[in-house]
């Protein structure tokens, strides 16, 4: 099947009992068994069926089959946010004493879990100088148990070199993870370039509503996770957290996410509502046509704002003069994210008189909604990080970053055009742009 096809259809063949055929909401916290023999079969692995909705629920397994099969993964397991599938993805393989290696590009949370808060649990993270995989190769040690990195960096608009990255993660035995919530499997699928796992923050494009959050953890099943019994022991050995279980062998190729949901998820339990997984079931039905529309649109809205007389400068990888552009083209195909970035002349009042006069666009941290969203990244998603730790993963103080929805484009334009003319206005004034009471400078 066609990603549009599988969006719809994969996960679900309707209800038995009930001949429902929008998937149902299993609002249950725990299932029935059939007698104590069914239980201690469930919970020996011995039969497949629910036990608790911490560890598994029906509504949420339809969008795990969902997205396993869009991004053409085995299996995945849903969580409550795209930051505890970070974490998860993590702690499932690293453990202190190790380390991860990372592009330095990133979301800011993301940023921060790695690169302040897992160092308190001694594992620390290696940024890289650059998005060239040579440069991570170089901080690959045999303490390394993961490479990092977003398919599309938020909100530095980069395209990573998927294919380069699993080259040397893999030639050093470790894994690939990738953060493909800005791409999405309609724009790109990091497992046809050698991604291990991928992670995703549904929150985003996958509801495209901007109701609910939720992550999810897609499963290659392509590592071998057998060829390193010492380094990744924790799915080669019996499991002491889960009856003794050996992941590779009870699991086969779906040992990691396996492991994810019953170490990582049922014992610290960051699980998916499946309300949520019902409203993210709706938002996955229409990713496709979504996402074309959204592209459309930022396409047009990078060309305007181009040649728009108040603009200094856009970060927009569709322009061939872009320095992002090759890369794009390569694992993008002719299409972009409608992720965009850009400078208004004038800078930091400027800049704040434009953010402030937005009308349709709303300011706000989120992307990837239906409505088209503005934010300021220096004060807001990336404010925690200092001034030198936001330029290394993309931000400047000036930047405003655009996620173009899939209203009409005229509308989107004449916003943006009513916001610039109120930038041109600014005098000369030395006031810096605060937002949310930072400084930028
Ligand atoms: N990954 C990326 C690329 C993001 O942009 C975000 C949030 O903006 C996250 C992960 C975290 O997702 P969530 O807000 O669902 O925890």
């Amino acid at each position: 099947m066609k990603p549009e096809t599988i969006a719809i259809h994969v996960g679900y063949d309707g209800d038995p009992t009930t001949k429902a055929v929008a998937v149902p909401i299993y609002q249950t916290i725990a299932f029935e068994f059939d007698s104590a023999e069914h239980g201690a079969a469930l919970f020996n692995l011995e039969v497949q069926g629910n036990i608790y909705t911490r560890i598994g629920n029906p509504t949420n397994t339809v969008l795990e089959k969902r997205i396993a099969s869009l991004e053409g993964g085995v299996e995945a397991l849903s969580v409550s946010s795209g930051m505890a599938a970070i974490e998860y993805s993590l702690i499932n393989i690293v453990e202190t004493g190790s380390n991860i290696v990372s592009l330095p590009q990133l979301y800011g949370a993301t940023y921060t879990l790695l690169a302040h808060i897992f160092p308190k649990r001694g594992i620390t993270t290696r940024f890289s100088a650059s998005d060239d995989p040579q440069d991570v190769e170089e901080l690959i040690d045999d303490n390394t148990r993961a490479v990092y990195c977003e398919s599309i960096g938020n909100p530095a608009g980069n395209v990573a070199d998927l294919e380069g990255l699993a080259r040397v993660a893999h030639q050093h035995g470790v894994p690939l993870i990738v953060d493909n919530t800005i791409a999405t499997p309609i724009l790109l699928r990091p497992i046809e370039y050698g991604a291990d796992v991928v992670v995703h923050s549904m929150t985003k494009f996958i509801g495209g509503h901007g109701t609910s959050l939720g992550g999810m953890i897609v499963d290659s099943g392509n590592f071998p996770w057998r060829s390193y019994p010492e380094k990744y022991y924790m799915l080669n050995r019996p499991e002491i957290a889960y009856h003794g279980v050996v992941y590779v062998e009870h699991y086969g190729k779906a040992a990691y996410v396996a492991r994810c949901r019953t170490v990582c998820q049922r014992n610290t339990g960051a699980t998916l509502s499946p309300f949520n997984g019902f409203l993210l079931l709706q938002g996955v039905e229409t990713l496709a046509l979504r996402v074309e529309r959204h592209v459309e649109n930022a396409r047009q809205v990078a060309e305007y704002l181009r040649d728009h007389p108040a603009v200094e400068w856009v970060n927009y990888a569709g322009f061939p003069d872009n320095p992002l552009y090759s890369m794009a083209q390569r694992y993008l195909g002719s299409q972009r994210c409608s992720l965009l970035t850009f400078g208004v002349k004038g800078g930091f009042e400027a800049g704040k008189k434009c953010f402030n006069a937005f009308h349709l666009f709303k300011r706000m941290v989120n992307m990837g909604d239906a409505k088209s969203l503005a934010c300021h990244p220096a004060s807001t998603t990336h404010r925690q990080l200092t001034p030198e730790e936001q330029l290394k993963v993309g931000v400047t103080p000036e930047m405003i970053r655009l996620s173009v929805g899939i209203e009409h484009i005229d509308d989107i334009v004449e916003d943006l055009s009513q916001a610039l003319e109120q930038a041109k206005e600014t005098t000369a004034e030395a006031v810096a742009l605060t937002i949310g009471g930072v400084e930028c400078r």
